[in-house]
């Protein structure tokens, strides 16, 4: 059982004050982009009907094997989101938790682009259909929810706004097909340490801050597929933190912008670095100039809205 699974970029991301309870109250808009991981759920059966790690069938055991980009960041243990889904999953459907998970990552980890929300989102989807539980895409996104803010969002995909910590998500009407590219960094950022830096940095500041509320601006550039407006309306309250925590980022987005980009941000919490571009031809022209002026490891160019995780056909 395969089932692929977008990247998100946050096309606002404006962070209220921190809560009593650690989070911040946002208002996020996301955007399902076509970066893809894909996550296959198996029986722990090897061929010929044995059991290949000692589990019994539908025993105790989830294994993992990561394999892509970055892969060797990705934690094989209990610490991985996809495993931890499939515990969350069979412990609500009160079955125990058998299954072999393979990842095959595009989406880059620690990037700022909810690589390990979107496989824990793909794993409830796989052991889902695996097990033959039946549970609605509702039903997985509450056990979602309980994993990660992120996690609500890859089952649904296309554009939505997520309050709360952003998974009270309203899906938006989005007119046409947006053209992107992201900028992959070397190295990974925490996201808690950004919120931290996003923080002090506006008590540094004094700095007064709202509540958040989605862009009357970019809801109508949405609506009406308008890609300039929609460029000049992407905010990330996150990116002043993430671009001192990370200097290099500013010579990034700097480029983009001079190779015609219409909007350039942070994705999320960073350092992925997120470009608009007119078509589909300036997207990879885009990509290949901010490949030649060194300014990123690798620049990919995607496509979005595209759907939540989605079972691939066998
Ligand atoms: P977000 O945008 O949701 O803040 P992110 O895209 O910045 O997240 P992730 O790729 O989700 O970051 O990875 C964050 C951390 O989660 C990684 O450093 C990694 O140790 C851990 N992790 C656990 N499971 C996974 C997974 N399946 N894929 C990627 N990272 C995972």
């Amino acid at each position: 059982m395969t089932v692929r699974v977008p990247a998100k970029v946050n096309l606002q991301l404006s962070v209220g004050p921190p809560r009593d309870d650690g989070y911040h109250d946002l208002a996020n808009v996301f955007h399902a982009v076509s970066l893809f991981d894909e996550v296959t759920a198996s029986d722990d059966i090897a061929p010929g009907g044995a059991v290949s790690n000692g589990a019994a069938p539908g025993g105790a055991a989830v294994t993992v094997k990561v394999e892509g980009e970055s892969a060797h960041l990705v934690p094989l243990d209990g610490g991985n989101l996809a495993v931890r889904a499939a515990h969350a999953l069979a412990e609500r459907a009160g079955r125990s938790p058998g299954a072999r998970l393979t990842i095959r990552k595009a989406i880059p980890v620690a990037g700022g682009m909810a690589g390990g929300s979107a496989d824990a989102a793909a794993a409830l989807v796989a052991c889902n259909e695996l097990w033959g539980l039946g549970l609605s895409t509702q039903e997985l996104m509450e056990i979602g929810a309980g994993l990660g803010s992120d996690v609500p969002f890859a089952l649904l995909g296309g554009t939505a706004v997520g309050t709360g910590r952003g998974e009270k998500l309203t899906p938006v009407t989005a007119e046409g097909r947006f053209h992107w590219v992201f900028a992959l960094a070397d190295a990974g950022l925490s996201a808690g340490e950004v919120y931290a830096e996003c923080d002090r940095l506006r008590e540094a500041t004094g700095e007064r801050v709202g509540w958040p509320q989605a862009s009357e601006p970019l809801m109508a550039a949405l609506a009406a597929g308008d890609a300039h407006g929609l460029g000049k309306a992407l905010v990330n309250d996150l990116q002043p933190a993430a671009l001192l925590m990370c200097r290099p980022l500013v010579r990034t987005l700097a480029a983009g912008r001079e190779h015609g980009a219409l909007g350039a941000l942070v994705s999320g919490s960073g350092p992925t670095c997120a470009f608009l571009a007119e078509s589909e031809a300036h997207a990879s022209g885009l990509a290949s100039a901010l490949d030649a002026a060194g300014v990123c490891r690798t620049a990919v160019t995607a496509h979005g809205p595209v759907p939540g995780a989605t079972i691939v056909p066998a």
